[in-house]
């Protein structure tokens, strides 16, 4: 079995990675890792929890330890792009976890927050920058950072940025970055959009993929609950009675769902948080962080607001609404059974849901069982339906959850820039010629 030490990394990050107790490295990161330390491009399929995000920020950080340069006012080396503020956040802790024994400056910016403390701490200039594509590009605007010396840009679960509507926002950043740089995308699900995406963008690049999480899904006990929609409430407060869960996520279609499931798991005495969207960034932090030290035990979200969070010991994955994209609904309950460990994933059905169960149980090739109401629970459970009867897609805007994407916020697209300059295959870096760029001025340690 290959190990660290076989990748050939740099002994700073090495020691790093040791003292996190990494002992050897997972599939997306045997694969990628050499690729990226001979500089290519690469377009990565993988979820959360495959070990990705070290996959990506340990060649990157060998490389800034090969390439040293100065830090350059209101620049950054490294630029990574994610779609949401804790997925962000999270990218940010990895990469000073594991550059802690060399000189790397890591920041973050997102929206949610003041943009002038963000605009000082750029001022610096900062080693590895970890943004959300909207909020970088208000600092862009206010000239707070330029993105001209970027040397490796990394698109992160680029799949999601894509369905918040992000990709102006994207195409616009990457048009004022170098061509001659090196380009990583991360995606969960590959879909024809993010094909075009790694064409304009990227240059030859390497694919790596890795099982998809129905791996996972293997190892998570899967039950379904079928219900009228109006008894939902009940039935989630008897479940979450149960004794065995240590941690529950518990998912709603939308914001407002997800604080009606709060208030009411209250009023009956169980102490629950909601992270989404319109929640502000101190709010979320201390869900987040109540939910991780235990002092919170459910923790309800949206799809969006969930994506990309690492929070061990989920016992518990509750579909409060089951998704309608099945690829979601295998996210969702990869969030338990991590590390080897057994989770729950209990999804409640009601009558116009039956259609997405049946598309996920296609997906995931494998039929959920029925579960038992627990007891004491007050309401009893729909008649189980009749397998052989096809299930029948919901219409309308509110019966039908179909049709497109279900965030598609709409983001003005602005002075499109064509394509960035990036496409027909223009950039031609050969293999290194990025690592040269920075020569010249290597005058300190990075
Ligand atoms: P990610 O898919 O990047 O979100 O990583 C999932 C989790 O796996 C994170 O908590 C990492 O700290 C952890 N991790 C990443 N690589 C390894 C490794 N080689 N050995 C053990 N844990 C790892």
């Amino acid at each position: 079995m290959k190990t660290f030490t076989d990748l050939g990394l740099h002994k700073l990050v090495m020691k790093a990675v040791n003292e996190l107790g990494y002992e050897t490295p997972t599939p997306i990161q045997l694969k990628a890792i050499p690729q990226l330390l001979d500089d290519k491009d690469l377009l990565g399929i993988a979820q959360t929890g495959t070990g990705k995000t070290a996959a990506f920020a340990l060649p990157t950080l060998d490389y800034l330890l090969e390439e040293p340069a100065l830090r350059r006012p209101k620049s950054t080396r490294v630029l990574v792009l994610a779609p949401t503020r804790e997925l962000a956040s999270q990218i940010a802790e990895s990469f000073s976890n594991y550059s802690r024994y060399m000189d790397c400056v890591v920041q973050t910016v997102f929206g949610g927050v003041k943009i002038n403390k963000q605009i000082r701490d750029l001022s610096k200039g900062t080693h590895v920058l970890v943004a959300t594509p909207g909020r970088l590009l208000d600092l862009v605007s206010q000239k707070a950072v330029t993105l001209a010396d970027i040397e490796v840009l990394i698109l992160d679960e680029a799949d999601q940025m894509l369905d918040m509507g992000f990709i102006h926002d994207l195409k616009k950043i990457i048009a004022q970055i170098p061509k001659d740089r090196q380009t990583l995308l991360f995606s969960a699900t590959m879909p024809k959009s993010i094909s075009e995406l790694a064409n304009q963008f990227l240059n030859h690049p390497v694919r790596v993929s890795v099982a998809p999480e129905s791996t996972t899904a293997e190892r998570v006990n899967q039950g379904v609950i079928h219900i009228a929609a109006g008894d939902k409430p009940k039935l989630l407060g008897a479940v979450l009675k149960d004794p065995k869960i240590n941690r529950a996520l518990v998912f709603t279609r939308t914001k407002h769902g997800a604080d009606k499931v709060v208030r009411k798991l209250k009023s009956e005495g169980i102490e629950a948080a909601a992270i989404h969207g319109n929640k502000s960034q101190s709010q979320r932090t201390r869900a987040l962080t109540a939910f991780k030290d235990g002092s919170c035990k459910v923790l309800i979200a949206t799809d969006i607001a969930a994506r990309g969070i690492d929070i061990s010991g989920i016992t518990h994955v509750v579909n409060y609404e089951i998704p309608n994209v099945p690829e979601q609904y295998v996210h969702r309950i990869g969030r338990t059974a991590r590390a080897g460990k057994d989770g729950l994933a209990i999804s409640f059905v009601a009558e116009d849901e039956l259609y997405y169960l049946r598309d996920i149980e296609k997906t995931i090739r494998q039929s959920v069982p029925v579960l038992d109401i627990p007891e004491g629970a007050e309401v009893s459970a729909l008649p189980t339906p009749d397998p052989s009867i096809r299930a029948r897609k919901p219409k309308g805007p509110s019966g039908g959850r179909g049709g497109g994407s279900r965030h598609g916020r709409s983001r003005p697209g602005g002075q499109r820039s064509r394509d960035g300059g990036q496409s027909g295959g223009k950039r031609r870096r050969s293999s290194g010629s990025n690592r040269n760029r920075n020569r010249s001025r290597s005058k300190a340690p990075a």
